[in-house]
């Protein structure tokens, strides 16, 4: 295996991209004005105001996460009206983003609404009702349905009377008559005062209707169902940025990982495709062409990543991992105003980094 020693920018080439980068959002003039000079970025030398130069190394490698999708089946429900118009739906022209989802997890989908006839009352709406079986009257419970038999002549419809007769001799005596009875006029029944004799009142559960509204389906003779279900969301990936370095680099750690994850194409590294065999001094200092002790301590560190990643379900550690030579520039300003400039990757490609 031959390994070729990426080469770091030299401090000159660092200095420089820096100036530039750094004239973009720094006032380099008010910190590098000298009396009696016409300012220019040209005036401002490594030479003078680089004080010292450091070699060391960063790891970087991202974590990833995968957004989870609920596992939750779908649930199907089902009712009328009434229950369609308690539930809440949501509509959706595409997949959500989970991390901007501020809803449940499960939803009703308005476009799995389906309608169908309610069985109760076979679509009608309406069910015969049981009282009068649809009859709309019911039996007279005064006269269960019969005529009332005459009390005043037992339903005989005669009725006996007396009359008092005289004979020839001068005898008194009572003679019986059989006569029509007054009340039923010989009819042996009289009329029932509540239903008028025809043995039938209207039925008092449908008002006379002879059907009801069907509870069911709330008398439009529909039902629904609709699905209940996960949100549709976005298979989201997120990609955490990790940065190890081995020496400090002043806060500078995050906007590192952001600017290697844009410009990871760019960037020259040692690209570190078998983490269990090539996390080590034997693979990386040929490359890098040196190696200290708190290197060996981030390379122990991301070690210990690598393998909690493995163990771990919420993220992976995603290959290569790479290893970056690191310069860091030991700077003055013109007022003697110490701060560091920094270098990732070799002369092919690299980034800078520094605040005044
Ligand atoms: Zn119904
Ligand atoms: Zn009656
Ligand atoms: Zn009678
Ligand atoms: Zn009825």
């Amino acid at each position: 295996m031959s390994q070729i020693i990426i080469k770091s920018p030299n401090p000159d080439v660092i200095w420089n991209s820096w100036k530039q980068k750094a004239s973009r959002n720094i006032n380099l003039e008010k910190h590098y004005k000298t009396k009696g000079a016409v300012f220019s970025l040209d005036s401002i030398i490594a030479a003078e105001y680089v004080k010292a130069v450091n070699k060391a190394a960063i790891v970087f490698f991202e974590e990833i996460y995968e957004a989870t999708t609920s596992s939750a089946k779908k649930i199907i429900k089902q009712g009328n009206v009434k229950s369609l118009q308690k539930e809440q739906f949501y509509e959706f022209k595409t997949v959500a983003v989970k991390s901007e989802w501020k809803g449940p997890e499960n939803v009703a989908y308005l476009n799995s609404i389906q309608e169908y006839g309610c069985s109760s009352c076979r679509g009608s709406g309406t069910i015969t009702c049981s009282k009068c079986n649809g009859r709309k009257d019911i039996i007279c419970s005064n006269c269960k349905g019969t005529t009332i038999g005459c009390k005043n002549c037992n339903s005989t419809g005669k009725i006996t009377i007396r009359l008092s007769v005289i004979d020839q001799q001068g005898n008194k005596k009572n003679v019986e008559k059989t006569v029509p009875c007054t009340q039923c006029s010989g009819t042996k029944r009289v009329e029932c005062s509540r239903c008028g004799g025809s043995g039938k009142v209207p039925c008092d559960s449908c008002q006379a209707e002879g059907v009801k509204s069907c509870k069911d389906c709330g008398g439009n003779g529909v039902l629904f169902k609709w699905i209940i279900q996960p949100v549709p969301f976005k298979a989201e990936r997120t990609a955490k940025p990790v940065i190890l370095s081995s020496i400090k680099v002043s806060g500078f750690e995050k906007e590192m990982g952001v600017e290697i994850q844009k410009a990871i194409e760019r960037v020259e590294g040692i690209a570190i495709r078998d983490p269990y065999n090539e996390l080590n001094q034997r693979f990386i200092e040929p490359s890098l062409g040196y190696f200290t002790k708190e290197l060996s301590k981030i390379i122990n560190e991301t070690q210990k990543s690598w393998k909690s990643a493995s163990k771990n379900t919420d993220f992976t550690i995603r290959k290569p991992i790479y290893i970056y030579p690191l310069i860091a520039l030991d700077c003055e300003t013109a007022k003697g105003k110490k701060f560091q400039v920094f270098s990732i990757g070799s002369e092919r490609g690299y980034l800078v980094f520094g605040k005044i």
